[in-house]
């Protein structure tokens, strides 16, 4: 498998959470100059495109562009025969000519950006849309035949309660989706709520609460019909995300869009963050990755994935005694967080709640 990473870095406005590269555009124009410096860099892979199996149009904000600018980033993208082709979509930007024109190029999944269905809670992210645009977002798509709908759901927003959770979680079930996506609100430096912490007026979750709305995430979705297949994945019928799983197994991917960054041919790549260099020459560096970096990449994104990692395959591959060099995870599945299952090394359900402490043995 082979992915293509493409970002479109412009929001309508900028929500309180997010440390992703993004900005408001000043104008029309910078975008445009942007698309034509993304076009080239593009082309620039053109070799391996007959490869490529996913492509995912990521951002950003990719629904805020103009249909034209649309066509623009679909045209340069159209040789391209993915098996799965996503784009994200915030429903305040979405149009039915937009979905149109997604469908018209094949875009086969779409990733919906909700985050929660409370409208306070929304207003505090910063975020814009409407619960009524979600639902006619979802219902425009299907009717496009787009059927593989995932949406972003995050919990563990101050002030938020398990009450508000679960009916966050019932509209998940009547929107009648294939797949969800959900992450705790992580406090990220450089943002506005990071601003606001350092003044003391932001308050993170108390992490027993914060625990118990994951359980109840994994718990509801799975009484709704959906497997859980990552730690913050979740999908139904086995739609999973191709392109994410891409990421999870080491497989190949380029990436392109400012800050973007690949793997490919043994190298991490990393685009420019800042716009006019980007624009310049695209690529700030490419780092070789050895074999220390790929093992723990490996068995970090391995575990996961709820399958969990095959020890004899991972043994082999690395040429490792993965019990010898990580004598901590003896400990680890003593505390009941790792267990081994038919040959694969996995987190139990306390270890899914407990991840972090699972992957620092390999850090
Ligand atoms: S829409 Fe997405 S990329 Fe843009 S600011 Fe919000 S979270 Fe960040």
């Amino acid at each position: 498998m082979k992915g293509l990473y493409v970002h479109i870095p412009f929001c309508e406005s900028i929500c309180h959470y997010c440390d992703f590269v993004k900005r408001v555009p000043s104008h029309q124009e910078s975008i445009d100059r942007y698309l034509d410096a993304l076009v080239k860099e593009i082309a620039l892979y053109k070799k391996h495109f007959d490869s490529i199996d996913t492509i995912y149009i990521g951002g950003g904000t990719p629904s805020m562009l103009s249909v034209k600018q649309l066509t623009k980033v679909f045209e340069a993208l159209k040789d391209i025969k993915p098996i799965e082709y996503s784009i994200e979509v915030n429903p305040e930007s979405y149009s039915e000519e937009k979905g149109m024109l997604m469908k018209t190029y094949g875009i086969n999944r779409v990733s919906l950006g909700v985050q929660t269905f409370n409208q306070e809670l929304l207003h505090y992210l910063n975020r814009k849309h409407t619960n009524k645009q979600v639902y006619e977002v979802v219902d425009h798509l299907k009717a496009c035949e787009i059927e593989r709908i995932s949406v972003d759901l995050i919990f563990a927003i101050p002030g938020q309660t398990i009450k508000d959770l679960d009916q966050d979680l019932k509209h998940i079930k009547s929107l009648d989706i294939t797949h969800v996506s959900s992450y705790s609100l992580i406090l990220e430096e450089k943002t506005y709520f990071y601003h606001q912490y350092l003044k003391g007026n932001f308050e993170q979750m108390d992490e027993d609460l914060e625990a118990l709305m994951y359980e109840k995430v994994i718990k509801d979705l799975d009484d709704f019909g959906f497997k859980q297949y990552e730690i913050s994945n979740f999908c139904k019928h086995n739609h999973e995300s191709l392109h994410n799983k891409i990421y999870w197994t080491l497989d190949p991917y380029i990436g392109v869009g400012l800050g973007a960054h690949g793997f490919i041919d043994g190298y991490r790549t990393y685009n420019e963050r800042s716009m006019q260099a980007y624009i310049d020459h695209y690529q700030k560096e490419k780092v070789y990755q050895t074999s220390d970096m790929l093992i723990q990449d490996a068995l970090i994104f391995g575990l996961r994935n709820t399958k969990g990692i095959e020890i004899e395959k991972i043994e082999k591959a690395f040429n490792i005694d993965l019990f010898k060099r990580y004598p901590k995870l003896e400990e680890k599945m003593n505390y009941g967080l790792l267990e081994i299952n038919h040959g694969y090394l996995k987190l139990t359900k306390k270890g899914t709640l407990l991840g972090n402490q699972v992957f620092m043995v390999f850090i």
